[in-house]
């Protein structure tokens, strides 16, 4: 049973990240930059865009940060992004989701510059992965995929189940498994009977956003894992904590490869985001 350690893997990333962005310094190049935009205060967003910020500076990323106001017009919203594209200086471009509701995300998502489009979710981006062709993948399953080739050097034929169907990570998620030639199935909340459809997987990625939803004994013995669920439970003596998606205690006794949560696809998302940036900046 291996725990795939994701924090480690993501280290390693961004150690190559930073590697490439010194030669690019060194070489007379300017640092690669990416804008943040951060709209009115979710606390959770608050932390992923701290988070963005400080891998920003231990890769030589510049960040620059915009935050604007709760009840910020969308076309307000609209500008800014219309000047990122437009600043020769912004490699990429990160809009932070949720958006507050007078915000619409889809437009906002398709106002950004598809080259500038760090986080993949541009329908450029997101056309160009659906058909095989070489763009910006979504961060999160991008990730996914580094740690699933951490433990299979090979994916072709495997059996893969994605749990999940958002455009950020189960269908962006799904396109990359068939790129790899594994044999995929989509399950989501309309999906009959998930316990038969993990109980046949050779690789399971679930991103649903229900606290332990997986149990182990669905399993199938030696099955690889990884779990995009963060979900915050409070236990019986009133303190809260992340879990994933899967029982983790249960799957390590099942599985041959799994993800903790924290620590396992969190900090890669992370790290794909630096390479996406370093990308971007050509
Ligand atoms: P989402 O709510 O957009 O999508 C959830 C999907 O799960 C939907 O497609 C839905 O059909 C499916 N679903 C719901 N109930 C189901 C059930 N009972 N059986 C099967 N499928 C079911 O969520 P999302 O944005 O894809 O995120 C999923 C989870 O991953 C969340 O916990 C989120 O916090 C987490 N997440 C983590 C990272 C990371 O970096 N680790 C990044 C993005 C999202």
């Amino acid at each position: 049973m291996q725990i795939i350690d994701g924090k480690a893997a993501a280290a390693l990333l961004r150690a190559e990240v930073a590697a490439a962005v010194a030669a690019r310094v060194a070489g007379g190049r300017r640092a690669p930059a990416l804008a943040v935009v951060l709209v009115g205060d979710d606390p959770a967003s608050g932390v992923y865009v701290r988070n963005k910020v400080k891998a920003c500076a231990e890769t030589g990323i510049r960040s620059i940060e915009h935050r604007l106001g709760a009840g910020v017009a969308e076309a307000e919203l609209l500008a800014l992004v219309e000047a990122l594209n437009a600043d020769a200086d912004v490699d990429g471009i990160l809009v932070q989701l949720p958006l507050p509701p007078q915000c619409d995300a889809t437009r906002v998502i398709e106002a950004i510059d598809p080259a500038k489009d760090v986080d993949g979710f541009h329908p450029v981006n997101a056309g160009r992965l659906a058909l095989g062709l070489p763009g910006f993948v979504p961060c999160t399953p991008a990730g996914c995929l580094r740690l699933l080739k951490g433990v299979h050097a090979d994916l072709a034929g495997a059996e893969a189940l994605v749990i999940g169907r958002s455009t950020i990570v189960g269908r962006p998620m799904a396109a990359l498994l068939v790129g790899e030639s594994a044999t995929v199935t989509i399950a989501h909340s309309r999906s009959r009977d998930l316990p038969a459809l993990v109980g046949r997987a050779d690789i399971v990625v679930a991103a649903v956003g229900r606290p332990e939803l997986v149990r182990g004994s669905w399993l199938k013995p030696g099955a690889t894992v990884i779990d995009v669920g963060i979900n915050r439970v409070t236990g019986p003596d009133g303190s809260a904590r992340l879990v994933g998606d899967v029982a983790f205690v249960e799957a390590v006794e099942v599985a041959g490869a799994v993800t903790p949560v924290p620590g396992g696809v969190g900090p890669m998302t992370i790290a794909c985001l630096m390479e996406n940036t370093l990308r971007a900046a050509g």
